[in-house]
């Protein structure tokens, strides 16, 4: 993580405090990545929706190499679309959805950018530094401090996880960057 500039973790969580505020979810809610997209006015959409994608090709992103990717952004004049890949769980959906999202959310400069489906721009590349930001809002989104802070004391990890849609590995690497034990330690 030492691509984060300083003070960045902190701007996540003010930024991820906004957008739950804006949803009107509780610290202990779930952020549903779709309802983010809608907040953002991003489209998000499954590949075989795509029209202009071949059924082959859609076959082959949904089955024959499902596992190989997540989710991919398109960017067609203004508007921006998120394809997301819906052979994986809901955790795993959640995930990548939302750090599609926080791409966006931090207009990311992509590296590399793939001419795609009727000349809308298939971004695939971020360099180091933007997929590590991505990757630490994304995080902070769907666990935030406020979380961690409301769910840590009463509930095993694998709970609290299901409660907030994520996976157990994701609540858990949370929890143990964010120094919500310190704090709670000194509670007592
Ligand atoms: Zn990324």
């Amino acid at each position: 993580m030492s691509e984060l500039r300083r003070g960045f973790k902190a701007w996540c969580e003010r930024a991820a405090a906004g957008y739950r505020r804006d949803l009107g979810l509780r610290p202990e809610d779930a952020l549903n990545p779709l309802r983010l997209a809608g907040l953002l006015s991003v489209l998000v959409i499954t590949p075989e929706v795509l029209t202009g994608l071949s059924a082959s090709a859609a076959q082959h992103l949904c089955v024959t190499d499902a596992d190989s990717w997540s989710a991919v952004t398109l960017i067609e004049g203004s508007k921006q679309l998120v394809i997301l890949n819906p052979s994986h769980s809901t955790a795993r959906k959640n995930s990548d959805l939302a750090h599609e999202l926080s791409h966006i959310i931090l207009e990311h400069k992509p590296t590399q950018v793939f001419l795609g489906l009727n000349d809308a721009l298939l971004i695939r590349e971020f360099d180091r530094t933007q997929e590590a930001e991505a990757e630490c809002l994304s995080s902070v989104m769907l666990v935030p401090r406020d979380a961690l802070l409301a769910l840590v004391p009463i509930n095993d990890d694998e709970i609290a996880a299901q409660q907030l849609g994520v996976s157990t590995q994701l609540f858990r690497m949370r929890r143990n960057v964010s120094g919500v034990e310190r704090q709670l330690a000194r509670r007592w």
